[in-house]
């Protein structure tokens, strides 16, 4: 075992006005789901992401149910979404009863191939769900073109890619609607939390609608529809604004994070295949992920294992959906891709808090057992 400190895969950093402002939630008495920062968070948000409408939710997986139920996802109708993502993406719409329809991912960015999505169409295909997987926009244009031709609607799971963009525009701002995750690992957190952004009016009215039980805004107790309370509170908002406000400080120190990595890994030759970053916009490496080189006598789930005990976390990428019992009847023979990233991609220690130094024994661990 190691004497020194463990190195951890993620951290939050809350050293802006968090305290203070939920400080002034507590001597307010306003803790619940009604405030100032719940409004102010959203609206902080929606500029940041250049959309018309943030929609405050109590975590990122409520938010894609949230999300879904607005698009009129339900019995029988179909979803695609990439095999390789977490499986909130596919919860989501097996909460609404719809139908997961898996796709294989580009090997090098593990995002949604586009080009295997139109043979998965039917006529019960209602929506194309690209995950931003690491904090890497998928490749829109094709799909939305894709989307366009088949009168599918898209939403980006945008969980993990706060602050990301695609050829000028936000992530957030590129789909019918988008969803993110403010978990404690996230890139920016609340605790547990989680936001939909839509430029669409109608889609924000329902989501507003189902978020609160379902409650006519201009009828109190009166309620047209089946909703859920998927509120976010003022406490989770005070932090959420905090955090956005030093968002691009959380971002830079990042890619600082990030060019250490690409420098220092250097050394490691084809030991490890480095993340590939598309020119199309910024990645923001929620995770900075391997995949690990071939002809090594190491496993993958070995190398984890070797790391922990030098006192550095670590964690497999996504195992694919499609080998998760509640999926497992989705597997077919065209989603190797997927097995074959979650079989040997490494996430390696990625936030804010870390220094020159933690990298150098990142790396210099890496060295010692990847062999
Ligand atoms: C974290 C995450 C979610 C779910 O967010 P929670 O806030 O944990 O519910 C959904 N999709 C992806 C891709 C995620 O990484």
């Amino acid at each position: 075992m190691s004497d020194l400190p463990r190195i951890s895969v993620a951290a939050p950093r809350l050293d802006g006005n968090e305290r203070d402002y939920v400080l002034e939630c507590l001597d307010s008495t306003w803790i619940s789901s009604a405030g100032r920062f719940i409004t102010d968070f959203e609206r902080a948000f929606a500029d940041y992401c250049g959309v018309k409408h943030a929609i405050a939710c109590n975590n990122g997986t409520t938010a894609l149910h949230l999300a879904l139920v607005a698009m009129g996802i339900g019995p029988g109708d179909e979803v695609i979404i990439p095999s390789l993502t977490y499986i909130a993406s596919c919860n989501a719409v097996t909460y609404c009863g719809g139908t997961v329809v898996l796709v294989d991912n580009d090997p090098r960015t593990f995002n949604i191939d586009p080009a295997l999505i139109e043979a998965k169409i039917t006529p019960r295909t209602k929506a194309i769900m690209p995950v931003h997987l690491y904090g890497q926009v998928a490749d829109m244009d094709p799909i939305l073109e894709i989307a366009k031709k088949h009168g599918l609607m898209v939403i980006e799971d945008a969980a993990e890619a706060v602050g990301a963009s695609y050829k000028g525009k936000m992530s957030g701002a590129l789909g019918d609607c988008a969803t993110f995750s403010f978990f404690g690992n996230k890139i920016i957190t609340t605790g547990e939390g989680g936001m939909i952004t839509t430029n669409n009016d109608e889609l924000a009215a329902t989501m507003r609608l189902y978020r609160s039980q379902g409650m006519d805004p201009n009828r109190r107790y009166w309620f047209p529809v089946v909703g859920f309370n998927y509120r976010m509170t003022n406490i989770q908002a005070a932090i959420g604004l905090a955090q956005l406000e030093r968002v691009d400080e959380h971002l830079a120190a990042r890619e600082k994070v990030v060019a250490w990595y690409e420098q220092k890994l250097a050394r490691l030759g084809n030991r490890v295949i480095k993340p590939h970053v598309e020119s199309t916009g910024r990645h923001v490496f929620w995770m900075y992920t391997v995949r690990l080189g071939e002809g090594l006598s190491t496993s993958r789930d070995q190398v984890i294992k070797d790391l922990e005990a030098m006192g550095i976390e670590s964690r497999p990428v996504f195992h694919p959906m499609h080998i998760m019992p509640p999926y497992a009847h989705l597997a077919t023979d065209d989603l190797k891709v997927a097995e074959a990233c979650g079989a040997d991609g490494l996430n390696l220690p990625t936030h804010a808090g870390l220094s020159e130094a933690d990298i150098d024994r990142v790396v210099a661990a890496l060295d010692q057992v990847l062999v």
